[in-house]
């Protein structure tokens, strides 16, 4: 497998692994932040659930004033249970609203229907009760008021406990301060129930009746209960200071002062109904206790909402973290596969086809260039040093083919005259006599010497000689014809090879050529010069197509035109008419 695919493939599964690992644990944080969102938003429900109580419980004190004043009762009164009233109005109100959105809103929205129906009817009976002079006011008109409305708040109780639920089931770690808080609430609403029950008998100044003291001792022993469970809950003293020092305000104010004035009157209750104080005297006596109930509640639920607000911190804060790793992980891994791909394989594959190029000796392949230095360059750098190599071998590979072509050619030809030497012409002929000999045309030779070279030479210089045999090369040259062959044999002497030609057409040639030889000035130092030369021809048609004979019988007739007086032209065998 291929290194980059193998380097896609890797990459991949490190993705796929880190994305599903990231994914499980930010899933499991972000499900802890949701929970602890809706325990915060539960608890927040559950407070309102526990005020509503609160306002409830509240009403009843000023509600049993005004039932034992005067008729009408004083604008005080009637104005602190209008307030009490707009309170517990306003309470139900606010977790109405914030119970509207709550996910078991269903199910409570009933046990809210009847509160509220139960709480107008109360009211409703109370304010029966008030619109009649006090003496007119029975024990019964009385009890069914106050009654009433103690029976709201049990109407309340699957509002709370619902909410109290959504909260210790989305962060049950809460379990003490709810249900602490609740049972403080509990505790709140039956010491002003016991105080409820003195209220009938202390605004008719009479004992209890036995029906009142059966309520009585229910609510005390359910006072008592609730004490005791709430001591079990609050695991004190382990609890926190607050709430330990918020309990032993309970057992101070409530289960100290307000229990022993509950006690007296209770006692007096029993013996001859002679209280001694007025409802509304006992109310402004042991109403303020009561607070202590609410204040280790709000103790409790403040502990509990930062409870909450801490695990809602803190899963936040972890999912920020997991996020934030998982997208540093990512970078870096992406950063990583990027880095090897262009500082590893790119090059790689660039080098490794510059090196495929240089083994078929092709340098035109670019290298990359190295990104750092590092191994990569290393590599770079050693293939470079082969294609410098390769360069110069290449170099000198060339140089040493011109020099083969410059001696070859050296070789074949008279450094003088430029015409190929007799080497060359030997060569050449004998392909030139088997083409002929091929085709079945025929060929001639023509041999000529200069005459009286010696003379030249002696007269005007050797330097004079050389100039004149080039001259001589030159006008050979220029009476060739296409595909005939000239040399210099040696000395100052030339011959040629005619194809296509027999002895006539060589006649013809030589004598042109002689002619030509003899009409040429030769420029010299000392002034010009003219030259003639004798020349002899012979045909294959005569003598064959072997070359040294026909070399030999042009020699022949070429001696011949020098015995003949020079500056002419013979035939090998004879004259021969042109
Ligand atoms: P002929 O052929 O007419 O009988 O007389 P000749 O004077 O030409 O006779 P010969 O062939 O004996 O002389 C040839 C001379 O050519 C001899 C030599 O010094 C001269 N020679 C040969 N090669 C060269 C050369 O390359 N340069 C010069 N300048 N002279 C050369
Ligand atoms: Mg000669
Ligand atoms: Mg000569």
């Amino acid at each position: 497998m291929q290194l980059s695919r193998l380097l896609q493939l890797l990459g991949a599964l490190i993705l796929v692994a880190a994305v599903l690992l990231v994914g499980r644990v930010a899933t499991t944080e972000w499900q802890s932040v949701r929970k602890a969102s809706r325990s915060l938003l539960a608890l927040e429900e559950f407070r309102l659930g526990l005020l509503a109580v609160e306002m409830l419980s509240r009403e009843r004190g000023p509600t049993n004033a005004a039932l034992g004043d005067v008729h009408p009762a004083s604008p005080q009164r009637q104005q602190a249970l209008r307030e009490a009233r707009e309170r517990t109005d306003q309470a139900l109100a606010r977790l109405q609203q914030s119970l509207a959105h709550a996910p078991y809103a269903r199910d409570t929205a009933a046990s809210e229907q009847r509160a509220v129906l139960a709480l107008s009817r109360a009211r409703a009976s109370v304010d029966q009760a008030l619109a009649l002079p006090r003496e007119r006011r029975t024990h019964a008109m009385i009890h069914q008021a106050v009654y009433g409305m103690v029976a709201v708040v049990p109407l309340l109780a699957p509002l709370s406990n619902a909410s109290a639920r959504a909260s210790l089931s989305a962060y049950p770690a809460l379990g003490e301060e709810v249900h602490g808080a609740s049972l403080a609430t509990d505790l709140r609403d039956q010491a002003g129930l016991l105080g409820s029950h003195f209220t009938a008998a202390i605004v008719t100044g009479r004992r209890f009746s036995v029906q009142e003291r059966r309520s009585i001792d229910e609510t005390r022993g359910g006072i008592e209960q609730l004490r005791a469970l709430l001591e079990l809950r609050l695991q004190l003293p382990q609890a926190s200071i607050t709430v330990v020092e918020a309990w032993d305000r309970v057992t101070m104010r409530y289960f100290g002062a307000a229990y022993a004035l509950a006690e007296d009157v209770m006692l007096r209750g029993e013996r001859d109904g002679r209280y001694e104080l007025k409802a509304a005297q006992f109310a402004a006596q042991y109403v303020p206790d009561m607070e202590s109930f609410v204040q280790l509640r709000d103790v409790l639920l403040a502990q509990a909402r930062s409870k909450a607000s801490a695990e809602h911190a803190r899963a936040a804060r972890v999912l920020a973290w997991v996020l934030s790793g998982a997208a540093m992980l990512l970078l870096v891994l992406g950063a990583a596969l990027l880095m090897i791909q262009r500082r590893v394989l790119q090059p790689l594959v660039k080098t490794t086809r510059a090196l495929r190029a240089l083994a078929r000796d092709d340098l035109s392949a670019r290298l990359p260039i190295p990104l750092a230095e590092d191994e990569m360059a290393e590599v770079i750098g050693a293939v470079r040093s082969l294609q410098v190599q390769t360069q110069q071998r290449q170099d000198l590979e060339r140089e040493r083919d011109q020099l083969i072509e410059q001696l070859r050619l050296q070789s074949a030809t008279d450094f003088l005259t430029g015409l190929p030497n007799r080497r060359a012409f030997l060569a050449a002929a004998q392909g030139m006599l088997a083409s002929a000999s091929r085709h079945g045309h025929a060929v001639a030779v023509v041999m000529m010497d200069i005459d009286h070279f010696k003379q030249l030479n002696d007269g005007r210089g050797h330097a004079a000689g050389d100039t004149a045999l080039c001259t001589v090369a030159d006008v050979v040259r220029a009476t060739l014809r296409e595909g005939d062959l000239a040399a210099r044999m040696g000395g100052e002497e030339f011959v040629v090879l005619l194809a296509y030609c027999d002895t006539r057409q060589g006649l013809r040639f030589a004598e042109r050529l002689r002619a030509a030889i003899a009409a040429t000035a030769i420029a010299l130092p000392g002034g010009p010069v003219q030259v003639t030369a004798s020349l002899g021809v012979a045909d294959s048609v005569s003598v064959g197509l072997d070359l040294d004979a026909l070399l030999s019988a042009a020699d022949a007739a070429m001696y011949a035109a020098k015995q003949a007086g020079r500056d002419g032209v013979a035939a090998a065998g004879g004259p021969v008419n042109p």
